[in-house]
């Protein structure tokens, strides 16, 4: 009897869709800052409190009366929630949306990205993804069993001695139409860019969108940031472009959106062709969101568009706060000599290390990547916790972009003043010694 218990277990347990992507640098370096860090401008969430109006409209809804609030609602979308978000996103996009049909709620923007990826991509598929990037892109591409193929954003540091911005870093065109073969499926597009906070420009879209229609290529928008954008810029949503509704799913979330990412309250917005098929994987997984949730953020939506582009909008006002947040850490990391790269969206802010390198000596023929190794040592040493910008790269890109680290601004003042700190007694500690 033994004998054969034995050789029960020893089968293997694993599916073979899980090879390979079981690392995930969130949960290391989450864990690291959690158990170092005084300060910590590691992992994107804001510190600061959700505005007044949506953290009302959820008692509201708690209290409010409708017990049926508590109970299930519609699989693909809380029906106010998909009705204010259809009208939301036809002022933006300029054309009529269904929100049965056009419109699906998921588990935030995560979860959309899942579903796009089981949906629309087949064993074999390629599917181009524009280095830096969100990391959980490439694990789920080859969960749905295709072949990711990067293609970088190269930087092109100014002559002129001034700070680099995230504009400076552009897609080659040549090499990005190379990427494009009758084996791409789709095109992995973050605008604003999470790490870098490049905003793309409408010529760099215009490329993209060409090379989607020419190649008969699917776009899979990631927007989450679409309301943080600086200095005037402005964000363009690839969907607008000529042929391009057909072929793109927009996905959002609240969470970036509203200040409020515990909520995992997220969507996607498209064509039906091609939400139908995410609407499979939905209800053959997560099946339904936190009706709650969904109620509060319809209501949040519903005042913003009440305030569409006034002043008292929060989708106006939210930019304004980061921005100043942004000019204020770009000036506390220049001051001590951490170059920072200006970001022109997102609540992220890349910086250089090198001339910090010093402090913590590379470790030739390590297989740890040297910005690794850095974010580890200042979390210990100096208890600020930042995220190392080589985990948004492929394996084999890797290792160009370890000079890199990547902090978040969406933080209290309080919070940034404390980062200030650190690094300014840092470095006078450099300058003594
Ligand atoms: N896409 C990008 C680019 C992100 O930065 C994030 C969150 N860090 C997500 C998607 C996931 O968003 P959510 O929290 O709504 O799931």
């Amino acid at each position: 009897l033994s004998l054969s218990l034995q050789a029960k277990m020893s089968r293997p347990v694993q599916a073979r869709r899980l090879e390979g992507i079981d690392k995930n640098v969130w949960v290391d370096f989450v864990k690291l800052a959690a158990t170092y860090s005084k300060v910590n401008l590691g992992q994107g969430f804001p510190d600061f409190p959700a505005p007044d109006f949506l953290t009302e409209a959820l008692t509201r809804a708690l209290g409010g009366g409708n017990h049926m609030l508590h109970q299930y609602t519609r699989a693909f979308g809380h029906p106010p929630l998909v009705k204010v978000l259809a009208q939301f996103f036809e002022k933006l996009l300029g054309r009529d949306l269904d929100p049965m049909t056009n419109v699906m709620v998921t588990v935030g923007a995560y979860q959309a990205l899942f579903c796009c990826f089981q949906a629309l991509v087949d064993e074999g598929d390629e599917v181009i993804i524009i280095e830096p990037f969100f990391d959980c892109y490439e694990p789920m591409v080859k969960m749905a069993g295709g072949t990711p193929v990067y293609v970088p954003l190269r930087p092109n540091p100014p002559k002129d001695g001034k700070l680099m911005s995230s504009a400076d870093w552009q897609l080659d065109p040549a090499e990005l139409t190379s990427k494009f073969s009758e084996r791409t499926k789709a095109i992995v597009l973050n605008s604003p860019n999470n790490p870098l906070g490049k905003v793309f420009s409408r010529g760099e879209l215009e490329l993209i969108a060409e090379l989607c229609v020419k190649h008969d290529v699917l776009c899979i928008s990631d927007e989450v940031y679409e309301w943080l954008v600086y200095d005037g810029k402005q964000h363009i949503r690839i969907a607008s472009l000529q042929g391009m509704w057909d072929r793109t799913v927009i996905i959002g979330s609240a969470g970036k959106t509203f200040s409020a990412t515990g909520w995992k309250v997220g969507w996607v917005v498209g064509p039906d062709r091609l939400l139908q098929h995410l609407r499979t994987v939905h209800q053959n997984s997560v099946y339904h969101c936190a009706t709650i949730a969904q109620e509060a953020v319809a209501q949040g939506f519903q005042r913003e568009l009440t305030l569409y582009g006034k002043p008292e909008s929060y989708f106006v006002q939210l930019p304004k706060e980061l921005q100043r947040k942004r000019d204020w850490l770009i000036q506390s990391l220049n001051a001590v000599g951490m170059k920072p790269i200006i970001p022109e969206g997102t609540y992220f802010l890349v910086a250089d290390i090198s001339p910090f390198k010093s402090d913590v000596p590379d470790v030739p023929n390590s297989d740890e990547p040297y910005d690794y190794r850095f974010v580890k040592w200042m979390v210990k040493n100096k208890g600020l916790a930042a995220i190392p910008l080589s985990a948004f790269y492929s394996e084999a890109h890797k290792n160009n972009y370890t000079n890199f680290i990547r902090f978040c601004f969406a933080k209290e003042d309080a919070t940034l003043k404390a980062a200030n700190d650190i690094l300014q007694k840092w470095k006078q500690e450099k300058t003594s010694s």
